[in-house]
């Protein structure tokens, strides 16, 4: 069975930066599960995985216009500390931060922590880096009626309603 639309899709992955250390990968925790066709992935991601079968791999490129955009100038913010929504003991330059705002939580970078408030690049994180993803699909099956309606997959990796 190969990957098309209305298949529901797991796969593990590793992700870098091109010429750059690993990023993320999945491999220690759990397989990504994705409902193939509805746009829950980058499209950019989702269009490369078209017609890929179990067991199957491949190494995708995505420029940043394709992955998460050009990073922002001016898009530090100085905001409450407690608004942060992670739970760190100390916060250090560098670290990488939930905020929780009016639209829900963002990812957010510290820049400079003071005792009240924080500065923060509100760049995400893989804004202006090329993304390499190396793929290996793990699971291809159809998707039940009620999991297309939904536009999501349901059970083990997917939404429990
Ligand atoms: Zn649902």
């Amino acid at each position: 069975m190969r990957i098309e639309q209305n298949k529901v899709v797991t796969f593990n992955y590793r992700l870098r930066e091109e010429g750059g250390p690993e990023l993320e990968n999945n491999y220690d925790t759990v397989p990504m599960v994705y409902l193939h066709g509805h746009g829950n992935l980058l499209a950019g991601l989702e269009d490369a995985l078209s017609g890929l079968a179990v067991g199957e791999s491949k190494t995708i490129t995505l420029p940043p216009e394709q992955a998460y955009g050009q990073r922002r100038e001016n898009a530090n913010q100085r905001i409450p500390i407690k608004h942060i929504a992670s739970k760190h003991k100390r916060l250090l330059p560098g670290m990488l931060i939930k905020v929780s705002t009016e639209n829900g939580l963002m990812n957010a970078k510290v820049v400079k922590p003071g005792k009240f408030m924080v500065e923060v690049d509100t760049n995400h994180p893989f804004a202006g880096k090329t993304l390499v993803f190396d793929v290996t699909i793990t699971e291809v099956r159809d998707a039940t009626a009620e999991e297309i309606a939904h536009r999501h997959v349901h059970g083990p990796g997917g939404h429990h309603h």
